[in-house]
């Protein structure tokens, strides 16, 4: 079996990468690295039957050879990048996904896209089931991402009620663990290296928003089981239940860090989101699916992989 992993070079792309190879799958990645790194694959590179191609989704590309799975991982992800980069984020969403759909449907490929919980905007439906239409503002900053990942829902619907191709949507709730770079914006990723070095850590607004964590190894579980569940449509929310505050967050990470919290409050981005939890009723009955991972576990791996990378990035400095 063959798979090709668009964004395959990225924080959830990469892990879903391990995992397919560990299946025993052959695995080409296509990434434009403007967000994914090469060092998250390194260790697959070399492998007989693996293939990187470093490719923007929006331009010309093509793969020799037969291709059983898709998996559209490829997009900036994280609030800041997706704000620096805001037509690139309209167009992967948009000619990026009509070129994976089209490449798809051509091998005659399963398809599974990554949409998000961010389809639901600023919620009035809480938690958040699949049924809900959402509350996006289609002007705002923020809409460069919801929107486009609207947009990629509507399209890859249509490609499905014509026929055209075997696609699935998951809705990814924030999802952290190790690989997430430090230089993200993400509030897990912030908190966890501001911690680590003794800085305080930054809170939007209040902190009394909240957000509801899945550690990635729960999440690649719910998209591969959903990968191989024959040619359901979906969209199935993929997320951890379990709701916090982001100064709950902040504490959590103090006491994993074993640092004081020193909290400093920044603006609150346009936009952001109240609340956040996901209804996973549906992943569960269709997929057997839930999370297993708590955050203080899931939490604690993420604190010691950062560790590791901060010890092994100051050997470098100084070697
Ligand atoms: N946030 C924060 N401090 C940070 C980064 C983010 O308080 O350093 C907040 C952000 O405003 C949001 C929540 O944490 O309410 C989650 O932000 P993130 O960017 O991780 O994901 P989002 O759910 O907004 O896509």
């Amino acid at each position: 079996m063959r798979a090709v992993v668009m964004g395959g070079a990225g924080f959830i792309g990469s892990h879903l990468v391990d995992r397919l190879v560990a299946d025993g799958w052959r695995v080409v990645v296509l990434d434009d690295l403007s967000s994914g790194h090469t060092a998250n694959i390194a260790g697959h590179l070399e492998r007989p039957g693996f293939e990187f191609h470093e490719v923007d989704i929006c331009g010309d590309w093509e793969v020799a050879g037969g291709v059983d799975l898709v998996l559209n991982f490829a997009s900036p992800a994280s609030p800041p990048r997706y704000l620096q980069r805001p037509l690139e984020t309209l167009d992967v969403g948009s000619t990026g996904v009509r070129r994976v759909a089209d490449f798809a449907a051509a091998k005659g490929a399963r398809l599974v896209h990554a949409s998000t919980s961010e389809v639901y905007g600023e919620p009035q439906v809480h938690p958040q089931t699949e049924t809900y239409w959402g509350n996006v503002n289609p002007i705002g900053p923020r809409s460069v991402y919801d929107e486009s990942k609207r947009f990629a829902e509507a399209l890859l619907a249509a490609y499905h009620r014509l026929g055209r191709v075997d696609v699935g949507l998951v809705r990814i709730f924030n999802t952290y663990g190790p690989r997430l770079h430090a230089s993200d914006g993400r509030v897990v990723s912030n908190f966890v290296d501001q911690a680590l070095r003794g800085e305080p850590l930054t809170v939007y607004g209040t902190g009394q928003q909240t957000r509801s964590f899945c550690y990635v190894d729960d999440l690649v579980r719910g998209i591969l089981a959903f990968a191989a569940a024959g040619s359901e449509f979906g969209p199935v929310n993929l997320g951890n239940p379990h709701e916090v505050t982001v100064l709950e967050l902040a504490t959590l990470v103090g006491e994993l860090t074993g640092t004081e919290v020193n909290l400093v409050h920044h603006d609150l981005p346009v936009d952001d989101p109240t609340q956040r939890r996901p209804d996973i009723t549906r992943a569960s009955e269709l997929l057997g699916w839930k999370p297993e991972h708590s955050l203080r576990d899931g939490l604690a791996h993420t604190v010691d992989w950062f560790r590791e990378r901060s010890n092994s990035n100051a050997v470098k400095v100084f070697a």
